[in-house]
């Protein structure tokens, strides 16, 4: 049994949709790379997306000026709206301390010791390492000597070198 031309003209739209889904996601694809891009070359900042996402309308500061206060909770510099059926999303950032989630060693100060600094004394030829919360200079264990850091590697929340890889990582 053929089809009907209903049916025909069923699938043809069907296909039509299908289409049109597929040129939207690949101008979605394109334009992610391209945005993508720009971020990488630091000519779009997050700011530009504010300003364009900016809700102006005359509710938008009422609810602005409705969120709690709270020492952790910051408003958006632009306002961005999401609308709901009750009420509306407001853009905030909630603040969050190193020191408050940090789970490695602290300095003298309780400060989180976010570098781990390498030493060398080249009048010893001695070579050490220490963790500490800025790349400053230490003593050689042996001589006394102060030494800069050859190098200073800050260390991720757990207080661990990132591995190279982790980098792209999710
Ligand atoms: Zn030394």
């Amino acid at each position: 049994m053929s089809p009907s031309p209903w049916d025909k003209l069923a699938a043809a739209n069907k296909a039509e949709a299908d289409n049109e889904d597929a040129a939207r996601q690949a101008m979605r694809d394109a334009m992610m790379v391209e945005l993508r891009r720009l971020k990488a070359e630091g000519v779009l900042a997050f700011s530009d997306c504010l300003e364009v996402f900016e809700d102006t309308g005359t509710d938008a500061q009422v609810y602005a000026d409705a969120v709690p206060a709270d020492d952790h909770l910051e408003l958006a510099e632009r306002i961005v709206l999401s609308q709901a059926d009750k009420g509306a999303w407001v853009l905030t950032w909630s603040w969050v301390a190193n020191r408050d989630v940090w789970q490695g060693a602290v300095d003298s100060d309780g400060e989180p010791c976010r570098y781990l600094n390498k030493y060398h004394c080249e009048a010893c030829d001695e070579s050490w390492e220490d963790t500490w919360s800025c790349g400053c200079n230490d003593e050689c264990p042996l001589c006394g000597r102060e030494i800069e850091p050859e190098e200073s590697i800050e260390l991720n929340l757990k207080g661990e070198p990132n591995g190279p890889d982790e980098e792209g990582a999710d």
